[in-house]
Order: C-alpha cells, then structure tokens, then sequence
C-alpha cells in the first residue's frame, strides 16, 4: 500500500455502520459514513438485549453462548442504552414444551457468566452470576401478589410482583423464570452515537445521502452518491456495506453474488390506561413461531406503553414477509406493500386493527391488559438474514472481495465483533497497525452526558412520531 491514509466508505448509519465509523474514527481512520435517512439509526427496531438468547429455544446453545457474550460487550461499549429491566419467561399451559426444559440452558449461560468475569471482572455488568435467573412455583407467585409495585423494584422478587398480580396463573405453566435480559433504547442510541460521531474530526457524516453506485477501478472504491438532488463522486480505499435490509443492493453494485434473506416486521405500541405505570419485567409468553400461539412480547416503557410483538401473521410476521435472494440478484425483493410502509407510512386502520391483535394475544394471559389501546405507529422494518437458516441469530462480516467488507448483523449485540473482525481483517491488510486496536476503553462515549443523551432521544423520538417517553431513563439500574 502507498503511504498516503487510508480512507474508509461506509454505507449505512444503522447500528453496524454507526458502531463502525465510531470505531475506526477513533483509531484515526478516515472514514465517510452515508445514510439515506435524516438520522441515524433510523432501520428496524430493537428493544431486547439478547444477554443469553433465552427468547429463542430453537437456537442451538452455541448461539446463546455467543449472544451472552457479545450482550456483554455491547452494554460495556454503550452502557447508556440499556434499560434496566429483567425479563419473565412464561411457557403457556397450551404450549407443549415445558419451562423445566429451559433449565439446563441456563445453568450452562450461568458458568458461562462466571467465565467471562473470571476472564475479566468488568463483565460483571449482569449482576451476580447466581442472580442471573430465579425459579418461581405457583405458591410463591401467590405469596407475592399481596405486595405492592414498587416504583423502583430492586430485587427479583419486587420485579415479579406486576407479574403475580396481572398474569393469569392458571394460563402459565410452573416455575415462571426470571432472567436478568435487559432492554435496549433505540433513541438513546441513536441519540448518543450521534452526539459522539460529532466530535470525531476525521468522520464525516452524510446524512440525506442515497448511494447510487460503486465501481472498483486502480484498486481504489468509486462512489457515486445523490445528496438534496445533486450527484457527487468520492473515491476511497476501503469499503463497508452496512446497508441492513438493502445489503444485497450494495452487493449487487459491487459485483458479488450471496445467498441471504429479508424479513419485515413490525412490533406495536400500546398505552395501558388505569394507572399501570409502575415498572413491569419485560414479559415473554413462549409460542410457536408463525402459528396463532406464537410467542407474546410485552415490553415495558416509562409512561404506561407497552410495546408488543406477537410472532403470528397476524401480528408481527407477515404472510410473505420472509423472502430470499435469487440467483440472478444478492437483493432479496420485498412487495411492494412492505417497502411502502418503510419508506412511507402505514395506513391507520391497519396500525389499529394489528396493535389491536397485539393487545389481545397478550390479554390471553394478562386479562387486565385489554382495556390498553393504540398508542403509535408501530416501530417497524426489515432485517437481513445471512444465508438459508431463518432462525440464525449471530452473524456478523464477510469479506468477499477486496477492501470490501460486508456487515450482516442479526441481533445489535453482533456490532463490536463484526468491527472487532474489520478492524483485525484492516491490521492484516496493513491499513492500519495492529497494535493500535483499541481495547473499547477510553471510550468518547465515555465523555457524553446521560442526561443530554436522553434529551436528544426524547427528541428523536417525539420526531420520529413515538411517545418521547419511550426514550426516557426514569427505567433506572437495580
Ligand atoms: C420488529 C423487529 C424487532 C427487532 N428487535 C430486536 C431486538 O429486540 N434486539 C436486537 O438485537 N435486534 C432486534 N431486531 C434486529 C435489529 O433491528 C437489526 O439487527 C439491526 O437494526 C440491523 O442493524 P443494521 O445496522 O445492520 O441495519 P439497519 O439499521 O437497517 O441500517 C442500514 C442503514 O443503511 C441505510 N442504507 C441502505 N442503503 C443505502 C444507500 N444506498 N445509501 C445510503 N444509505 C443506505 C438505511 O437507510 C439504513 O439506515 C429487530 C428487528 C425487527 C424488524
């Protein structure tokens, strides 16, 4: 390589892109990060940090393992977006598994906690690895459904008491578990990341920017781009997709073929009325995906909203929502009626009649909560899915030409070993020096303001067209 410095494209302000250009901007890489939308992380929701994976059971333990892990990684990296709250797993008296089963998953997720704080002890951002999870028999939930909610619950136990009071115990098989998953604030990180990319002279941000094309000429990257309907070209060395659902665009722009999915889906806010605004657990009713028992999601926010998600068609999933790429194009083809949504809006009666749905899947085990009603537009999108296995949960990068990385992420938590793997993918092509890969300490995030970060969020928020509240931090550490 010449001696001049390298320079680095990035296309996609998501989670993947914006952790990346916030990472090599601060190894002193020279990076261009383009994002279509006027802000960043503005792609599919999030709300669950997978600290355990213990929302799926069909994912092997090696995924859960993983996803520990990099949960792990990525509340140390953005400690800010977390909202602490644990999460209740529920299996249903008319599911057939059982929550026994569960059991040996978690003793493994368990040992695996205490390894990593072994290794180092600032892992230990879970709590004590013997509070990870708690059983709950039927006699002890009855014994708690006399005590009062808590504004700030501290133990377990105080978290469990909504749960004793408003779920139907005869609809939920025994122990109920509780486990220390946390949730994740989509406007926090948007608001903070933001506000970090800011100070970081060698990264510049186009925002309202559509790139149109790539061409690789004399080993360096051509980009054409269209910014407030005028076209301009930069040239770099080294080039990162991070487009989420539009990978394949990129790809196919580039030159490389791939197999890969799309999947678009939505999850629906709700506001609870008669005074539910203690904190809850976020609580998962386990279900078979796609059937109409699919798995219920009720995710607290400040305020009294819910978000919900229900893993049936007529809730989250859609009939073909699920669609893969062909050989002819890496751009798996979403219909129409998807991309009308994402890149417009959603027509009210169908917000309604979904949100509506959501409410009553979760009623089915929560009788009180039907009375809560529409709120917002859902939050909402499409994700990639690496490859043929719909039920993947951990990818991360590929490098399938040269100077040409690509990002696929499932869950958020993959960021810092997708950028840890471009960073060490750089070192080897002599980009940069190995040596100076950072350690994630030191961290600009470090010098944000959780106050101002939640300021922004709540502006994020309310400007994107959901209650700011959901943006809050009044969801404090127990
Ligand atoms: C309903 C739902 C719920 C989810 N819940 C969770 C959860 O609880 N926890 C979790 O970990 N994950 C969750 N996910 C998955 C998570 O949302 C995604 O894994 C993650 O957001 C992907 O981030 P990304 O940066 O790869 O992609 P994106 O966020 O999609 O970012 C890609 C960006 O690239 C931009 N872009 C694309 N093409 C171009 C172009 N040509 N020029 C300029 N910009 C371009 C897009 O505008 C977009 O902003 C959920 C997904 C859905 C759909």
């Amino acid at each position: 390589m010449d001696n001049h410095q390298p320079t680095i494209a990035i296309i996609g302000g998501g989670v993947a892109g914006a952790t990346t250009a916030l990472y090599l901007g601060q190894l002193g890489l020279h990076c261009t990060l383009f994002e279509q939308e006027p802000s960043l992380i503005s792609g599919p929701p999030f709300c669950h940090l997978h600290a355990g994976g213990n929302l799926y059971r069909e994912i092997s333990d090696t995924q859960c393992v993983t996803l520990l892990k990099q949960s792990i990684d990525f509340l140390r990296y953005y400690p800010f977006i977390i909202d602490y709250r644990p999460t209740v797993i529920a299996v249903p008296t008319t599911d057939s598994g059982s929550p026994e089963a569960l059991l040996p998953r978690l003793q493994l997720l368990v040992s695996e906690y205490e390894a990593l704080i072994a290794k180092d002890s600032r892992n230990k951002v879970l709590g004590d690895p013997q509070d990870y999870y708690k059983c709950y028999t039927k006699e002890a939930m009855e014994a708690l459904r006399d005590k009062e909610c808590l504004a700030h619950p501290q133990s377990l136990d105080e978290w469990m008491v909504p749960v004793a009071k408003e779920v139907d115990l005869e609809k939920v098989k025994f122990p109920l578990i509780i486990v220390q998953e946390y949730g994740l604030n989509l406007f926090r990180l948007a608001s903070g990341v933001s506000m970090a990319l800011e100070q970081i002279g060698n990264v510049t941000l186009h925002l309202q920017t559509h790139v149109t094309s790539i061409a690789y000429q004399n080993n360096r990257w051509h980009i054409g781009y269209e910014k407030a309907k005028k076209r301009y070209e930069t040239v770099c060395d080294y080039l990162i997709n991070a487009a989420g659902f539009r990978t394949g665009s990129i790809d196919n722009m580039v030159g490389v073929k791939e197999k890969r999915m799309v999947e678009f889906k939505a999850a629906y806010v709700s506001r609870w009325q008669e005074g539910k605004t203690h904190l809850f657990p976020e609580i998962i009713f386990h279900g078979e995906r796609g059937t109409p028992q699919g798995m219920g999601q009720f995710t607290p926010y400040p305020g009294g909203h819910f978000q919900l998600h229900g893993m049936t068609e007529e809730i989250t999933l859609y009939p073909n929502g699920l669609v893969a790429s062909t050989p002819l194009s890496a751009q798996p083809k979403l219909d129409a009626s998807f991309i009308r949504k994402i890149e417009q809006q959603w027509e009210w009666s169908e917000v309604d009649t979904r949100t509506k749905r959501a409410i009553r899947h979760i009623a089915q085990y929560m009788p009180d909560f039907q009375s809560a009603v529409t709120a917002s537009k859902p939050l909402f999108g499409a994700q990639q899915i690496p490859g043929d296995d719909p039920t993947l949960r951990v990818a991360e990068v590929a490098f399938p030409a040269n100077n040409y990385a690509r990002c696929e992420i499932v869950k958020v938590s993959s960021a810092l070993d997708m950028v840890d793997a471009i960073a060490k993918e750089l070192a080897k092509g002599g980009w940069i020096d190995g040596n100076t890969i950072h350690s994630r300490d030191h961290h600009i995030i470090e010098t944000l303001a959780e106050t101002d970060i939640a300021s922004k969020a709540e502006q994020i928020a309310a400007s994107r067209g959901y209650p700011a509240s959901m943006a809050g931090l009044n969801v404090t550490k127990y």
